[in-house]
């Protein structure tokens, strides 16, 4: 008989398009399923609620009823996996487990030694391309080495698929073996985790699992057509908002690149090379770790930060003075999302406004963001403060207010987070500490008592920029 493989599921919450389960399926032996939760990362976390804990906890309830439909189960451990995973390997005589390769450094470290344990004991742990759609070397320059300048890996990558296509992984309804160990998914108090997160989730409409993928998708899909038009503008609803679900892979990579191609056309291409961004910052990250901690490039190390925790937590509270920065952080305090345009817009502003180190946003954004990717947020970071690869260039400084009057004309997003300026009128609403007195009082929005004055002012910021970002200057 065949033996038994295990599949332990990670960031791919979902049975559908799954390269390892079907690889493991097609072993034609019995195929367990398994998610650990790894108290290396969640003792890492600031809080005991967190709407990520509860989104991964939907999704595996999700994934437990599919995998029981279909005559197995998830089993689901609490622990180190480097522990964990070894055990239940013997528990169910597996030759072989099964997972989605991962690029972010601890990740990597973590399957080394899972990979060493097994090995023990004579079984082997395989790594499948499950994130992302090429790894490894499978995009390279002509010189045989990385890109790291976007649009050269894009057409690249652009050709690869043309040659290779898009696989799928489909198993359809193939059958899986019921666990003969304890199965199922405990509750969050049980992994030490509070309930109101799931509530959190519910207020922002942020539907976990495999079928709140589906729903998002279904709802994006004739949105796409319009994408490369309205994808800057956060007052409409122009992109797709599935970032938690790539995150999380309760939807697959490969399933939305198939969705591009079909839709195609401005709309189906600009989405793609936004895809395309996603799998480009894997990469960097897989081969370029020292990222994580430093520049990118080294010569930015030079730059010597303000220490100003007052500016940092205005910053982080949406105090800031400046209406789209605020709005686009209390955004993120009150929803875990934000757009990508604020993205650029907010990291800048704490780089280049406020001359705060942007490893400190970066952190921020990696405790609040329900789609926190390592990768993304580090790539994102290093674009906005310029230190990256294929970065903003350091003396192109975001004018806040300008954003502002180009990507929220009407100011509708301000308004609907920024609740104190909602009676200001559109002339205003960009720098309400230009408007006269008598405005200010009549629509109840005085600056210095109903909302902040600006904390700093742009064009003196700028030049104090221009002037810390010299030492690069000096470098290159
Ligand atoms: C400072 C900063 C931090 C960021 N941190 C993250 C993060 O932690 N996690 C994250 O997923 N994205 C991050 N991004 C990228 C981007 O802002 C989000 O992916 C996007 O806003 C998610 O919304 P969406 O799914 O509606 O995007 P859409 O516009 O619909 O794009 C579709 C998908 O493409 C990918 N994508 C889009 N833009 C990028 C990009 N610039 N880099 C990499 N992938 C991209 C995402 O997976 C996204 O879900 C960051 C960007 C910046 C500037």
């Amino acid at each position: 008989m065949t033996a038994p493989r295990l599949v332990w599921f990670r960031r791919d919450l979902r049975d559908t398009d799954h390269a390892a389960l079907a690889a493991a399926l097609v072993g034609g032996g019995p195929v367990y399923c398994a998610f650990i939760f790894d108290t290396v990362i969640l003792d890492a976390l600031p809080g005991r609620s967190d709407r990520r804990i509860a989104f991964i906890h939907g999704s595996l309830q999700e994934l437990d009823a599919a995998l029981r439909a279909r005559g197995g189960g998830l089993i689901v451990r609490h622990g180190n996996p480097v522990a964990e995973i070894p055990r239940l390997a013997d528990a169910l005589g597996v030759a072989i487990v099964d997972a989605g390769r991962d690029y972010e450094p601890y990740a990597k470290q973590r399957d080394a030694a899972v990979a060493e344990a097994l090995v023990r004991s004579g079984r082997t742990l395989v790594l499948h391309r499950e994130h992302v759609i090429f790894d490894g070397d499978e995009v390279l320059s002509k010189a045989g080495r990385p890109y790291t300048v976007f649009t050269p890996y894009r057409n690249a990558w652009l050709r690869r698929l043309d040659e290779t296509g898009v696989p799928s992984f489909d198993s359809g309804t193939a059958s899986l073996t019921p666990p003969p160990v304890a199965s199922g998914v405990p509750a969050l108090a049980e992994i030490g985790f509070g309930e109101s997160a799931r509530f959190d989730l519910a207020a922002g409409c942020v539907v976990p699992g495999m079928h709140g993928a589906a729903e998002r998708l279904d709802d994006f899909r004739e949105r796409m057509l319009r994408y490369a038009e309205q994808r800057d503008y956060p007052a409409v609803k122009g992109v797709s908002y599935l970032s938690v679900h790539l995150r999380f892979g309760t939807v697959s990579i490969r399933q939305l690149v198939r969705e591009a191609l079909i839709i195609g056309g401005a709309g189906g291409m600009t989405w793609l090379s936004e895809l395309v961004w996603r799998d480009f910052y894997f990469m960097i990250l897989d081969r370029f770790p020292h990222a994580v901690t430093a520049s990118f490039r080294p010569e930015y190390d030079a730059i010597v930060w303000e220490e100003w925790p007052q500016g940092l937590r205005a910053w982080q509270e949406g105090r800031t003075g400046y209406p789209l920065v605020d709005a686009a952080m209390r955004q993120l305090a009150s929803s875990g999302y934000m757009h990508n345009r604020l993205r650029m817009v907010a990291a800048s502003f704490l780089c280049k406004d406020l001359g705060i180190d942007w490893r400190h946003g970066e952190r921020w954004f990696a405790e609040q963001l329900l789609d926190f990717d390592l990768a993304a947020n580090n790539g994102g970071w290093q674009w906005a403060a310029s230190s990256g690869c294929d970065a903003q260039p350091w003396f192109r400084i975001f004018n806040p207010v300008t954003q502002s009057e180009r990507f929220d004309p009407q100011g509708r997003f301000i308004r609907r987070y920024v609740p104190e300026l909602a009676a200001v009128p559109e002339k205003w609403i960009h720098a309400p500490w230009r408007m006269p007195a008598a405005e200010q009082a009549r629509c109840a929005a005085v600056i210095g008592r109903d909302y902040p004055f600006p904390i700093v002012d742009h064009d003196s910021a700028r030049q104090a920029t221009l002037a810390r970002y010299a030492v690069v200057k000096k470098a290159g």
